[in-house]
């Protein structure tokens, strides 16, 4: 019942032909088969065509998790087109520069945040359809084409989806995965059995969003198990619960802020969570005792940890079932490189190998290694050096080839699953009239793993509260990325070169 295509489409080809009639996916009530959902994924790639987008073409797609999204999502792979799924918690501004980054030629989404767009100044959007309206509105669109398959041969190395990540400049950079990625990435899971079901009446709970690399790939993954996808509008800990009470065998992935809030729901409504089957996690660290409690929680699955960016498709290390076993040092690490990916830990300064055992910049290449950033070969070529994919990360191997994630070497936060990078804020504060300088750090946070604090230095004579900056940060940025403390200081520590010193001022 697995498979695992060159071309991503053929999943659902290869699917709808072998279990027409078995559910691909389940939305708020309604479900489709595979047929279907190869059937209207063929809708889709005709209605692209038929609104006259070329292969190669970008898709902005700017709503929350809605059913419809899978069939798009096929259909533009089907016609060439690139899906680039939009993070609908970013500030109206954010969204306009990602969708002009991305040149995207048609724009679909929820009435809402396409309206929001609206009140961008300086900004057009392009060719907009709404998914609410029953007249010209994607859907309608969709439901008027055939249901052939569209006329264009894929590729491995078309480009199947554009995900946005910022970076330390707090430009947008466009992530490029290709039909090879995914099937190197697919494959190198299955060689370590990763979400393989037990049972035939496994489901996959799926509430991370399109948008992120794990969003795709859950459903994607499912999918290609012959596995149908629960698909959740948005992450509700307690629609969760409720979910896990159905009786019905579930597999899913989390990130640690999201197992904390649904072991929570759980204790609040005194319900059980043994439906689960295979947990996975990652994205961010997990608190060693947080992984406790949830390993007693969800008391019949299997946990793994997965390790991975953006840029390399989610893939890079796993931690297997066995190695969360209680008393091993190796628990807490991200496990061993998966199939056909060498991580090598290196001196960030000079990219020398570092001595074995000792702390260095984590580095790797595979075939799941992304094409590039949109039109940046400048920030390509910085993140690939010499063909090694550098991740920013810093860690270390143990004598048995265990890879311990420690620190990030990049300035980025990550609070709740969602990367900030403090540039991006930096930028907007130092934009300010009453501000001198400004720097931002994360701080620990029980909740989130981390939550944004920043530190300001007026100019000298100017009023400045933390209402204030709030205020102006507000309609610029999500609000995710909102500081949750802002402090004021007479200066900011600095190196002889100018560089402020942001270890000093976390550890301050
Ligand atoms: P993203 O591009 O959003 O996937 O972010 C990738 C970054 O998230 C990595 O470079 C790490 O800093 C962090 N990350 C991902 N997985 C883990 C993990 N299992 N443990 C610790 N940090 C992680
Ligand atoms: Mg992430």
């Amino acid at each position: 019942r697995i498979v695992c295509p060159n071309m991503l489409a053929d999943v659902v080809r290869l699917q709808a032909a072998r279990f027409p009639d078995r559910a691909a996916l389940h939305f708020e009530g309604e479900t489709r088969t595979f047929a279907e959902l190869d059937a209207e994924s063929n809708r889709a790639a005709q209605a692209f065509v038929a609104l006259g987008l070329k292969p190669g073409d970008r898709i902005g797609w700017l709503a929350r998790n809605l059913g419809i999204f899978w069939p798009a999502f096929f259909g533009a792979m089907k016609a060439g087109m690139v899906m680039t799924p939009l993070n609908w918690r970013l500030a109206p501004p954010e969204v306009a520069a990602i969708l002009q980054d991305s040149g995207a030629r048609l724009l679909v989404g929820e009435r809402a945040f396409l309206a929001a767009l609206e009140t961008v100044e300086g900004y057009s959007p392009p060719r907009v359809l709404g998914l609410e309206e029953e007249e010209g509105g994607f859907q309608s669109v969709l439901d008027a084409q055939s249901p052939d398959e569209p006329d264009y041969r894929a590729r491995e190395e078309d480009v199947i989806v554009q995900l946005y990540t910022s970076g330390t400049t707090g430009l947008p950079k466009g992530v490029l995965l290709t039909n090879r990625n995914y099937h190197a990435v697919g494959a190198a899971g299955l060689e370590r059995g990763v979400f393989v079901p037990q049972t035939d009446d496994e489901a996959m709970l799926h509430a991370l969003p399109h948008f992120h690399v794990a969003g795709v790939n859950v459903g994607v993954l499912a999918m290609g198990r012959a596995m149908p996808v629960v698909q959740h509008r948005q992450f509700d800990p307690a629609a969760i619960v409720r979910e896990a009470q159905g009786g019905r065998p579930l597999d899913a992935f989390f990130v640690p802020a999201m197992i904390l809030m649904i072991l929570e729901a759980a204790k609040a409504a005194g319900a059980r969570l043994d439906a689960f089957r295979t947990v996975g996690y990652g994205a961010a660290p997990m608190p060693e005792p947080l992984l406790d409690a949830a390993l007693k929680a969800f008391a019949n699955a299997r946990f793994w940890q997965f390790y991975g960016m953006t840029e390399t498709c989610g893939g890079a290390s796993l931690l297997d079932p066995e190695d969360h076993a209680p008393g091993l040092a190796r628990r807490v690490s991200a496990g061993r490189p998966l199939p056909g990916c060498e991580i090598k830990v290196v001196d960030p300064e000079t990219r020398r190998p570092a001595p074995a055992g000792a702390m260095g910049e984590i580095v790797l290449r595979a075939d799941f290694v992304m094409a590039g950033y949109w039109n940046r070969p400048d920030a390509t070529a910085e993140m690939m050096r010499d063909g090694w994919c550098a991740t920013g990360d810093a860690g270390r191997f143990d004598e048995d080839g265990y890879l311990y994630v420690l620190d990030r070497i990049k300035d980025m936060i990550i609070s709740g699953g969602e990367n900030i990078y403090p540039a991006e804020i930096e930028n907007l504060l130092s934009a300010h009239p009453a501000v001198l300088e400004a720097a931002v750090i994360g701080q620990p946070d029980e909740k989130w793993g981390e939550t944004v604090k920043a530190i300001i230095v007026r100019r000298p004579g100017a009023t400045l509260t933390e209402e204030d900056v709030i205020a102006f940060l507000k309609p610029k940025l999500a609000r995710f990325k909102l500081p949750k403390t802002v402090t004021f200081a007479e200066a900011l520590p600095r190196n002889p070169s100018g560089k402020i010193l942001k270890t000093v001022l976390r550890r301050m």
